[in-house]
């Protein structure tokens, strides 16, 4: 890929050595920490290192709140059309700079092309829900709640906003957050993640472009430290997180004791049932899609196959077989259907939890530990894995691999399947194969987890019916983007009006009722 065409890293500060330095955007500018750490930003086809990123520290961290923390009162003033105006021009920057923001995911994440731009195509469909804002800000109004008063409600933001993301979407979990947020009335701080940075300094470029004003998005690159940093800050009102289960419960808990509002999402273990009526090349196409795509480092990718009764004989051999035939590659590449895994870091980590499984006695029918892609060895490549007989108690069934790794149970009956689902400590994504609609009603109305498939592999809610899991995959109670994304990012105040007129009539010691005022 030609250097020049990589914006997020052409805007970026200085040079690291050989390589261009990604560093943070503060009051509408991009500027460099004040912290010497460094990580570097590797390309997962090809293991080249070809950025460094710095990691922030708390002073790098509150110059970027200060910026929001200025800008909040304009901000939080302009009349909600106005600020839904510049989300319009948004709109048509992220819609011109589609491939450009998606050659960097690529660049940095290692996923198909394909898929990046469908990355930044569900982000888009957030900052088109962010357009209505005005509408989505309106409050509710009681005429003559009692004689002469009247009482109405309306949502006014919160101040400065953070928000904590993972490496799997750089593109769309910050577009899950900062428009609402800043559409809002709030003002944001992004600490992206370090393994691919990049892609924020891009958004930064765009709304900046867009019109926004200086400091009403800012963004902090860093790790821990920043993160500790921007959860102790007394100015940051409220925290999204998007990441791992023990990363978000952390979170969760050291926000709210500081006294912010926090909405922290977490992993998963998303199941996909196959009943024996379902139709069986359809549910086979979803699980190689929703099980392989971007190599599994999805947090909707299905990694359990839950076959129930006579399905699993049917679909156990035109799986293994569609699995060994994925094409594995670069994602530049367009032939390619999946790519790298994201760092050799989690390369290992899958390997391990791979040898686990085998050595816990379930049944390894495809194994793609040693896989390579000739001209890329230096790339992180895995190839597709494939367990059959997965039992429950095996770590290979209870934990989050993040990789391209599909574990296969047979039940016998529907109710076990469901039971199995309900039992699971995540409570992401789950879906159902089958062609029976009552059915697909009980499993709907039954199962104990956020987001819900009848017939569709990864039913990712579109952005204005927002997106959570239960149980251990979402710590507190609004769910993002959508109008619970709107309550998050702003607070509810009551208004009880009555004019001079009906003032006068003496003290009231009794609790105001609808009974009150004559
Ligand atoms: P991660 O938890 O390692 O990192 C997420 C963010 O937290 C990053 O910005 C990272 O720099 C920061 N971080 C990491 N360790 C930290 C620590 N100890 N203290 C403070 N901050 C820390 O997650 P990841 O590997 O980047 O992303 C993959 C995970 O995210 C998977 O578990 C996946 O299921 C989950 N995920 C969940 C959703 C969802 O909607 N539920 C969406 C995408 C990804």
């Amino acid at each position: 890929m030609n250097k020049a065409r990589e914006p997020g890293v052409a805007t970026a500060a200085a040079q690291a050595g050989n390589v261009p330095l990604v560093a943070n955007y503060v009051a509408g500018r991009v500027v460099p920490a004040s912290s010497p750490r460094r990580q570097a930003v590797t390309n997962p086809a090809s293991g080249q290192v070809r950025a460094e990123v710095v990691l922030s520290n708390a002073a790098d961290v509150d110059a970027a709140v200060a910026a929001a923390r200025a800008a909040f009162p304009a901000w939080s003033q302009m009349a909600p059309l106005r600020r839904a105006r510049l989300m319009n021009r948004l709109l048509a920057l992220v819609n011109e700079r589609k491939r450009d923001l998606a050659q960097l995911i690529t660049a940095e994440h290692g996923k198909v092309l394909s898929d990046a731009v469908g990355e930044v195509e569900r982000g888009i469909e957030i900052i088109e829900f962010a357009c209505g804002i005005p509408q989505l800000l309106k409050g509710d109004y009681t005429e003559q709640v009692a004689t002469g008063i009247d009482n109405w409600t309306m949502r006014q933001p919160l101040g400065v906003v953070a928000g904590i993301t993972p490496f799997n979407f750089p593109v769309m979990v910050p577009a899950w957050m900062f428009p609402v947020a800043i559409a809002s009335g709030n003002t944001f701080v992004l600490k992206p993640s370090p393994l691919d940075p990049s892609p924020s300094l891009l958004m930064a470029e765009l709304m900046r472009e867009a019109g926004f004003p200086d400091g009403v998005f800012n963004v902090v690159q860093g790790d821990k430290e920043a993160v500790d940093a921007l959860l102790h800050h007394p100015d940051v009102q409220a925290v999204s997180f998007v990441g791992s289960t023990p990363v978000a419960n952390s979170i969760y808990e050291t926000g709210a004791r500081h006294g912010k509002r926090v909405q922290a999402l977490g992993g998963a273990k998303n199941h996909l049932v196959v009943m024996p009526d379902a139709d069986i090349d359809k549910a086979v196409d979803a699980l190689i899609g929703a099980a392989f795509g971007s190599a599994g480092e999805r947090c909707m990718a299905i990694s359990v196959a839950v076959l129930v009764g006579s399905a699993a004989d049917r679909v156990m051999p035109q799986l293994e077989q569609r699995a060994r035939e994925l094409r594995i590659g670069s994602g530049l590449d367009e032939a390619s259907e999946m790519g790298p895994i994201v760092t050799e870091a989690a390369r290992q980590r899958i390997r391990a939890a791979i040898d686990a499984g085998v050595a816990a006695g379930a049944k390894l029918t495809v194994d793609g530990r040693q896989f390579q892609v000739p001209g890329h060895e230096g790339g992180f490549f895995l190839g597709a894995t494939v367990f059959d007989h997965v039992k429950p108690e095996m770590a290979l069934y209870r934990e989050e691999i993040f990789g391209p790794v599909l574990a296969c149970v047979r039940v016998d009956t529907f109710e076990q399947a469901l039971q199995l689902i309900n039992d699971h400590e995540f409570g992401n994504g789950v879906s159902l194969f089958t062609s029976d609609g009552g059915v697909a009603r009980e499993f709907a109305r039954r199962v104990q987890v956020g987001m819900v498939g009848v017939n569709v592999p990864i039913p990712v809610p579109m952005s204005w019916h927002g997106f959570g899991g239960w149980k251990r995959s979402l710590f507190g109670d609004m769910h993002a983007y959508g109008e619970e994304g709107v309550r998050f990012y702003t607070r509810q105040k009551s208004v009880m009006q009555r004019w001079p007129d009906s003032i006068g009539k003496g003290a009231e010691f009794a609790m105001p009722n609808s009974r009150s005022g004559g």
